[in-house]
């Protein structure tokens, strides 16, 4: 496993050469997994960035194509035709990035861990770069490259599945703390005082899980697991269907909520540069190591009550077995 850090504050020359030197990539067909937003969210990665990915591929003698595929949401990016509107306004055509754009719901099934995982067909058998621009999330603290794989490469079902597996169940035990309540990232938690016990709607919960892990009686226990757990296993599904892979988050633009979110929110700490590496671990422990670092706090969790210290914990358990 290649745990060598890449870091820089700009997208220049010098790290791209060393990119260059570092990426496992031979002369073959490389999907880089992105984002590309949604059409008020201009947080998102921007094509002049990700061009310059798609160029050093180029001249690496890869065969580059970008990468998504659709969610499970209402929106215009839930189907093939409407994700490639998004992404046309957002500025990724064929003509602007000089390579394919693909947006896949077709699967690959791999039957391992708590679910099953349904890896998006497109990314199987190829070498991938998962290129990230982290930012928020309310159930997983900070979205970043397990997010872009353990979400971003799966179907449909598997998306919906790892939400709702994430979701409460009461067991029984409650003492009326308010813990569920105050950590709830979605508000959806309330407490029945005469029934003396916690309420939610299921239907507007995230299943985020936050609940089941502050509740000190272990009143509440996730369906099926833990959403990080939940995540961390898909993610690690999908790298284990990829040739090569290679790993670049972007700490820019971050704001409290995700790419998804299609509305213009002001990023929530100042922009801190670019991480790379071999490793999907090394990568996110650098990430969330230099954002508590810069900000002197963890403001990720502040925000949506949940510290990505979990997810961490998660998938090194998780990647790890
Ligand atoms: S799983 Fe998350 S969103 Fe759902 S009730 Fe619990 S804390 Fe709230
Ligand atoms: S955290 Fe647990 S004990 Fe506290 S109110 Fe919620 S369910 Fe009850």
């Amino acid at each position: 496993m290649r745990t060598r850090i890449l870091f820089s504050e700009n997208l220049d020359d010098g790290f791209l050469e060393a990119l260059t030197g570092e990426m496992p990539f031979e002369k073959e067909a490389v999907a880089i997994k992105l984002h590309m937003g949604e059409p008020r969210n201009k947080n998102h990665l921007k094509p002049e960035e990700v061009k310059m990915f798609v160029d050093v591929l180029k001249k690496m003698g890869c065969k580059p194509f970008l990468f998504d595929t659709t969610v499970t949401y209402h929106g215009r990016r839930n189907s093939v035709e409407g994700y490639l509107e998004v992404a046309a306004l957002n500025g990724f055509t064929e003509a602007s990035m000089g390579c394919p754009i693909v947006i896949g719901d077709e699967e690959h099934e791999v039957v391992k861990g708590m679910l099953k995982y349904r890896v998006a067909k497109k990314l199987c058998n190829v070498s991938v770069l998962v290129l990230t621009h982290v930012k928020g999330h309310p159930c997983s603290s900070i979205g970043a490259a397990i997010k872009n794989l353990g979400m971003g490469a799966m179907t449909k079902k598997t998306k919906s599945d790892i939400h709702e597996g994430g979701k409460p169940v009461y067991v029984g035990g409650c003492e009326l703390c308010g813990a569920c309540v105050e950590n709830c990232p979605v508000g959806v938690m309330k407490l029945d005082e005469d029934e003396k016990r916690p309420r939610l709607s299921m239907a507007e919960c995230w299943g985020c899980s936050n609940c089941t892990m502050v509740c000190p009686r272990e009143a509440l226990k996730p369906r099926v697991a833990a959403f990080d757990i939940l995540l961390a296993e898909a993610a690690k599904a999908a790298v284990s269907k990829f040739r090569r892979v290679y790993f670049v988050n972007f700490l820019k633009r971050m704001t409290r909520l995700c790419d998804c979110a299609d509305e213009p929110l002001e990023p929530v700490i100042a922009d801190i540069g670019i991480l790379a590496g071999g490793d999907i671990l090394a990568v996110e422990k650098a990430t969330y190591d230099l954002i508590v670092k810069r900000e002197g706090r963890d403001v990720f969790k502040e925000l949506n009550k949940k510290s990505f210290r979990e997810q961490l914990k998660a998938a090194e358990e998780v990647f790890t077995q």
